[in-house]
């Protein structure tokens, strides 16, 4: 009997489907916005990572059919061939200038950042640590490099450490017979090379990480740090250069990541840091060097999204994103939901509710009422830990705000309750 591809794969995704996981597409009529239309209905919108409301904003709009206009759509061709075009060299060099570093490069996606950053920096001899949560663009990243991987409880400091002070013995015998006394007097030169990636805010969770005692780790054992701001650029810090900034440590962290995708409206991810990295990535990044350059349009809007969170208005728009997020926090605290410790400190608030199909089922109840929550399952978060996942932005108003708690209140009253805590 010949079973055919389709049968298969009918097969495969009732196993889905079984456990829960059954994912599709909705589609969006709309702009981004505190309001979206999707699957044909006007649903109040908090999903989206769109944090300043700058996807849909006139001048990054503006920018992007200047772009057009004079450079086309299409780049025609990867960066190191003929498609590096002016529109991603001032991205660039804005982005350096915002961030305060030598240089930035910047790659079509954050995935595609992190795939091409992390292979280009360790190897086969090499340690690679990770934060037990850290983001699948990461996680895929490791296995890409082939280096040792290690990874840490999510923000368990002690393991950390413990982790470090293995990697330093690794290197220590691997220079044979030199004074090694514990702590790492050797530059990371010397094999094997140890490198730390961890989000500042993470994607899921929303909480922080502990990022001074970090860095200071990993300099006491002579790690790299590779820090991930997707969820911090744009809005954390003074500048709003990220969590980094905030916490004083920008100087001291090597490898900065982003994305252009999040809070600045556009698409796309980059990393600032010295010249040095940012040419080693240009010149061993094999997203970057085998991937067509990305759409002028897109690196034209970006540099737009960093001039605006730059000037007066950005800044009105982050201090009502840091409203909304207390607004929300106060508001959704107080819920029956199992809050995580750091609950309501960035603009990703997650109401945990550990079953799959729970979550699915209040997420249904929540769009019946208008608004829409995601449920995010496994495997972006693991089995058993579903949840709704709240994100702000500044475009929402207080009433809003109020209403996605009282749907919530209500949703519960249906009797789908919360995994008790
Ligand atoms: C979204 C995200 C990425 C990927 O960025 P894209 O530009 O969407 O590809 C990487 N890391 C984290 C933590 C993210 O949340």
């Amino acid at each position: 009997m010949k079973i055919s591809s389709r049968e298969i794969w009918e097969a495969d995704l009732d196993a889905v489907r079984a456990k829960g996981l059954y994912r599709e597409l909705r589609r969006v009529d709309s702009a981004q916005g505190a309001e979206i239309e999707l699957n044909g209905k006007a649903l109040l919108n908090f999903s989206s990572n769109d944090y300043l409301g700058l996807a849909n904003h006139p001048a990054l709009k503006a920018a992007a059919i200047r772009a057009i206009e004079q450079y086309g759509t299409g780049s025609g061709a990867s960066r190191l061939v003929c498609g590096s075009l002016a529109p991603h060299h001032e991205l660039e060099e804005a982005l350096a200038s915002f961030k305060s570093t030598e240089a930035a490069v910047t790659f079509s996606s954050g995935y595609a950042t992190a795939l091409g950053t992390i292979t280009s920096l360790v190897g086969k001899e090499d340690i690679l640590i990770l934060d037990k949560l850290v983001h699948a663009s990461i996680i895929d990243a490791a296995r890409l490099s082939g280096a040792r991987l290690r990874v840490y409880a999510h923000n368990d400091l002690n393991e950390l450490e413990t982790i470090l002070q293995w990697a330093d013995r690794q290197r220590s015998s691997a220079i044979s017979g030199s004074d090694s006394a514990g702590v790492s007097q050797y530059p990371s030169a010397i094999k094997p090379r140890v490198l730390i990636v961890t989000e500042s805010v993470f994607s899921m969770d929303g909480d922080r990480a502990p990022l001074t005692q970090i860095v200071e780790l990993k300099e006491r054992y002579g790690a790299w740090l590779m820090l991930d701001e997707a969820h911090a650029t744009g809005f954390f810090g003074r500048n709003g250069r990220g969590l980094a900034e905030e916490a004083g440590v920008s100087d001291r962290v090597e490898i900065q990541m982003g994305t252009l995708g999040k809070a600045l409206g556009a698409a796309g991810g980059f990393i600032c840091g010295s010249r040095a990295l940012i040419d080693l990535l240009i010149n061993r990044a094999r997203s970057f060097i085998f991937s067509t350059a990305p759409m002028p349009a897109a690196a034209a809007a970006g540099r737009a999204g960093l001039q605006i969170i730059q000037s007066t208005e950005g800044r009105e728009r982050v201090a009502q994103l840091w409203r909304n997020i207390g607004e929300a926090r106060q508001l959704l605290a107080s819920s029956s939901f199992a809050s995580p410790p750091q609950f309501g400190t960035s603009a990703i608030l997650p109401l945990i509710i550990g079953d799959e199909q729970r979550a699915v089922a209040l997420a249904g109840r929540l769009r019946e009422q208008g608004i829409f929550v995601p449920a995010i399952r496994y495997p972006t978060v693991a089995r058993g830990a579903a949840r709704m996942r709240v994100t702000l932005n500044s475009a929402h108003t207080r009433d809003q705000i109020k209403s996605l708690s009282d749907a919530l209140a209500r949703a519960l009253d249906v009797g789908v309750t919360p995994l008790a805590n």
